[in-house]
This record gives C-alpha cells, structure tokens and sequence, in this order.
C-alpha cells in the first residue's frame, strides 16, 4: 500500500515535470537571430501560450516539433506601412515573412469600424493610425466612405479625392474640431496621427504644427507622407522635411517619415542627412524605405494637383496603371485625375542607384507601402534578403533583420508598451516567427504580376500559431490581433 501511494506520488511528481517542460511547439536546430541581443547560434526555441518561453541549447520536448537546421529562425517583420489589408494582400504578406502589417502613414478613416472588422477574420496582426485627412474631410462635410474589410473585401478608400477638403485651408475653428476627431480616434486604439501632407496640401504650416501638438500631448508619433517632392524651391523636398522636424522639435513630438526614397527622390541621401543631424540634436526622427524604383498612388488625389511633372521631373507616360500596363498621355491623365472613382497609378520616378543607396543606410527601416497592384506587396521583404544580403552584400543578415523586426517595434513602442514583446526572438516575446531558408528566400512579384508570393518562407507563427506550414497557408486559421494604442479608452 505504502508503495503504491509512493509510486502515484512518484508519477504525479514526474507528470508534472513533464508538464512544465512539454511545449506546445517547439523549433529545433535552427540558427536563431535577435537583432536586440545580437544572439545567432544554432538553438531550440520553446513556445507556450503564444509566447517563446524557452530559448535554449538543450533539447526540449514538445506537443510539436518543427526542424529547423539550415533554415533561419528570426522576429516575425513588422510592415509599419501597409495599405492593403484584405485577405489576399495578408496571405503575400505573410509568404514575405511579415507577421504584424499596421496602416499607419494614412490611416483609416474610421478606426473602431476597421477594428471591428478586422476582429477575427485577420492572418496576421494589424493595426492603424488616426486619420487627419479623413478628419479633415469629415470636417470639410465630405467624410471618406469607410469600407468595411470583410474577407476580399478590398483596400478601404483611404485618401480624399483632390478638392475643398485637400485644398483649401481650415478654419481654427476647424482646426480644433480636426483635433477633437483625432482624439476621438486614439481613444478608439489608434497608434499615432498619420498625415498625409502631400494629399492635403491644403494644410497650413500651422494646421501641421497643431496636429503634432496633439501626438506631443498623447505621447503619440506623426507618421507622416510629407508636402512635396522634386528640387524647385519653394517646396522642395528639402524644404518639406525641414517643415516636419521643425514641427517636431516645437512640439516634441516624435516623428517618422515614411518612404523617403519615394519622397526625395534623388536627393534621398541629402533627406537622410537631415534626418541624422535632427537625431544628433535629439530629436525623435525616424524613416523607412522598400526596395522599388516606382510609387504608386491614386490618380484623383492632391498629389496629382497642378505642377506635379515639374516636381516628379516625368511625363504623363512616366504614369502607369497597374492592371493593364497602360502608359498615360495627358488625355487619359485628365480623365482619371477628375474622376470621383479611385484608380491605382505606379509612378516610375526614381532609380536603381538611389533606392540601392537608401536601403543599407542605418537610419532606415523596411516598410512595404503594399497594396494590391505594387510588387512591393507581395515582396519587400524577401527582395532586400535576396538582392541586399545575398546578391549585392550590401547589408549583413543581421542589419536587415534590424530593419525589419527591431527597429519597428521600436517605433510601435512609442505608442504601446504591448510592442515591447514583438521583434524579438527572446525568452517573453510574442511568437511572432519566421523559419526562412536564407540560401533561397527571394520575391517573384513582379509590376505584370504584383500578387506572385515570396518563396524561402517554410514556417510562419503569429502568436503561437502556425500559419505558414511547411511552406503551404493553413486553412481556416486567423491568427491576428490587434495592435492597440495605450490612449485606448477602456
Ligand atoms: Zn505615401
């Protein structure tokens, strides 16, 4: 009897080591990367409850084992700039080894109906900015049509059609109900204030101003598409940044810049200069940039205001639509820019050197500005791992793992501490994984097929879930959460 009491005892006690030490997955023999530790050593990685618990040389058992020698195990990337947020857009994504695509140069227009429709029904994690210029258009009486993102539903209508509420400047009576709008909208979750300045150059240096008093008052970034690109003075993109640090360093706000090459153009690196001498003054300045001589854009926005092929330094023919490949001619551009309907338009404005420049700088992040009809989509990711690693080793493996898991979540910690436990490959971090094989990983899309998935992708978690497995989607699973901002009103 004794002994008997003594072996359940005994069985008991072992089936709780065995519980304490059994994994819901575990990643075995991969060479594991943090960016934030500098850690790359061939280790097993233990993952419960949606987070790694366990980084370690020893072995260690789990409910599941993927096999992982050969392949790289790293912080799932952090797309901080990502337009299309529909299924198709999340599913390349994900094939690009993203785990986390947030909207945050724009925003949405509507940040509790996006968030809502997005609860359940998202493969990986997502979150958004508040909108100034969807406030500003509500404002102006002509409110963006929020489109709710169901499955396929399509990219929401993001930026207002080129008219009084672009154009003209506001009121300080409704400049301050723009303020209240957006106040409104960070209580909802969102991450910061994006602006558009570019689509509403309407806005006056001081409307610019009050709105980063508001992010400096929420303790929240700007995330900003700033006024202008080209050289010719006045409103230069030179000009254009100094408008954006100045506005940070009267406020405090932190600030960051998106897509500089797509901005400044050939003077991307005088752009970054700035940048860097606002930083070494201690200002909160940051960019990012994706791998692609073209933009895209919406042919009807204020972007396309009188005086554009002066600043873009191109002709109607340097405009091309995505889906057809047609080149425009003036006829077909006067069309298109007065139409109430959206189109999608690549901007063939810059070149191979300067993108090739911009990308291994220290200062710049990697962010898609993806959307449906771009390749940058489907293969930002994948393509500075290929061509920046491998090919022309101007970046090491690590500095473009920095780019793309650290420093966003660096960035998403202004706003939140929950980001804290993202873009690292540590002990308590989200696991938020990508297993890739570094000798293959490579983007096919392409401008003629812009949805062609990433290949070198084998295993993709979010939060703890296998998405990507053995290289195929899992079926009807929805990993994502939401990013949230801390103004988040309980
Ligand atoms: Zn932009």
């Amino acid at each position: 009897m004794r002994k008997a009491a003594f072996s359940l005892c005994f069985l008991l006690f072992s089936g709780a080591v065995l519980a304490a030490q059994q994994y819901d997955l575990v990643i075995e023999g991969g060479r594991v990367m943090d960016p934030e530790t500098g850690l790359d050593a061939v280790r097993n990685v233990g993952i419960r409850d949606g987070k790694i618990t366990r980084v370690s040389v020893e072995p260690l058992s789990g409910l599941r084992v993927i096999h992982a020698a050969g392949f790289v195990v790293a912080p799932g990337f952090i797309d901080l700039h990502q337009h299309g947020q529909e299924l198709a857009s999340q599913r390349v994504k994900a094939f690009d080894g993203v785990t986390s695509a947030l909207e945050m140069e724009i925003g949405v227009p509507d940040v509790a109906l996006f968030l809502k429709s997005k609860e359940g029904h998202s493969l990986i994690h997502y979150g958004t900015t508040a909108s100034h210029a969807a406030a500003r258009a509500l404002v102006f009486g002509t409110p963006l049509e929020p489109e709710i993102i169901a499955p396929n539903a399509g990219i929401p209508d993001i930026l207002p059609k080129s008219g009084p509420a672009t154009n003209q400047p506001a009121t300080p009576e409704q400049i301050g109900h723009i303020q209240q709008r957006l106040r409104d909208e960070l209580d909802a979750g969102a991450l910061g204030i994006g602006m558009g300045i570019q689509y509403t150059p309407g806005a006056t240096r001081l409307e610019v101003i009050d709105m980063f008093r508001l992010a400096a008052e929420r303790k929240v970034p700007v995330y900003t598409h700033i006024r202008s690109f080209g050289r010719s003075e006045p409103g230069s993109a030179i000009e254009s940044v100094e408008e954006v640090i100045g506005a940070a360093a009267i406020t405090g706000a932190s600030l960051h810049i998106v897509h500089i090459n797509s901005t400044c153009l050939l003077d991307s690196l005088e752009c970054l200069s700035l940048i860097e001498g606002a930083r070494a003054r201690g200002l909160d300045v940051t960019t990012e940039a994706y791998p692609y001589i073209a933009g895209m854009t919406v042919l009807n926005s204020a972007l396309f205001n009188p005086g554009w092929r002066e600043k873009l330094g191109i002709e109607y023919s340097g405009l091309v639509l995505p889906d057809t490949g047609e080149h425009l001619t003036k006829e077909r551009f006067e069309e298109l820019h007065n139409s109430p309907k959206p189109q999608s338009v690549l901007v063939f404005a810059n070149t191979q050197e300067m993108v090739d420049a911009t990308i291994p700088n220290p200062l710049v992040m990697i962010a898609s500005d993806g959307a449906p009809g771009h390749p940058r989509n489907a293969g930002t990711y994948s393509r500075v791992l290929a061509q920046y690693v491998r090919e022309k080793k101007t970046l090491t493996l690590m500095e473009a793992l920095r780019k793309m898991t650290l420093m966003p979540a660096q960035m998403l910690e202004r706003s939140t501490p929950a980001a804290r436990h993202k873009g690292r490959l540590q002990e308590g971090a989200d696991a938020d994984v990508v297993v890739f094989d570094p000798q293959t990983i490579g983007d096919r899309s392409t401008f003629e097929k812009p949805m062609e998935p990433s290949v070198g992708v084998h295993y993709l978690l979010v939060g703890g879930t296998v998405l990507i497995d053995d290289g195929k989607m899992a079926p009807d699973v929805f990993p994502g959460q939401a990013v949230l901002g801390a103004g988040r009103a309980k």
